[in-house]
């Protein structure tokens, strides 16, 4: 059965998470077709394909805004570990605390929080006993103010950036939206561990050395 996890106050390690709690399928956690976080293999299906849109009757109650209420799911604490994703337990909190909060045809509820020109994105599960954090990630929403604010270094921006562009056209070769991003700390990306150079238009994984142009075949091909 689910139990109750709980954020604790303030923790970034995946080890301080106190649930287990699997997501049952009362909220598919990746509709195919969502604008969800990049994803591995397993979670076929973004922005781009077929949509199939949320009844806004599945929207249930309005999710809470106290965090500790929270349950995560074990597909969002994988990518809690993802090199490059730059969501961490406080920055959860914190979205949840002071985001936004919207209805979403494709996800469901999401909140979004930017901070120094980068949108912290949460969505999160409407059970009605018990809410779930379903997933998370990052975009850029300016990004004058991202790559001029301290919090950002440069190689994060282009890295959240990167990964934005491969989610966005998951089944696109896209060389010149990857041709610019210099990104020299490897993102998880599916099962590889990918780096840019700028003026190349591939990524490069670090692992297996393979080539990559869209997410769809970074997603599709096993790493070493
Ligand atoms: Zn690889």
């Amino acid at each position: 059965m689910t139990s109750h996890g709980r954020f604790p106050p303030e923790s970034r390690t995946d080890s301080d998470l106190t649930t287990s709690r699997t997501h049952a399928g009362a909220t598919p956690d990746q509709p195919a077709g969502a604008r969800t976080p990049p994803e591995g293999p397993a979670t076929p299906g973004r922005r781009g394909g077929a949509t199939p849109r949320r009844d806004p009757a599945d929207r249930g109650h309005v999710p809470p805004r106290d965090p500790d209420l929270y349950a995560t799911t074990n597909h969002f604490r994988e990518r809690l570990r993802q090199p490059g994703r730059y969501v961490s337990l406080p920055t959860v909190r914190e979205t949840i605390t002071e985001g936004q909060l919207r209805w979403n045809t494709t996800d469901g509820w999401r909140f979004a929080l930017v901070r120094e020109g980068v949108r912290f994105v949460v969505v999160v599960g409407d059970e009605t006993t018990s809410p779930v954090v379903v997933t998370g990630w990052t975009e850029v929403a300016d990004w004058t103010d991202a790559t001029e604010s301290e919090r950002w270094p440069r190689a994060d921006v282009e890295a959240i950036q990167l990964r934005t562009d491969l989610s966005d056209n998951r089944d696109r070769q896209i060389p010149a939206l990857i041709r610019p991003r210099e990104v020299p700390r490897p993102v998880t990306v599916g099962d590889h561990r990918v780096t840019s150079e700028a003026g190349a238009g591939f990524v490069e994984c670090v692992d297996c050395e393979c080539r990559f142009r869209s997410k769809a075949s970074l997603c599709s091909r096993q790493c070493r």
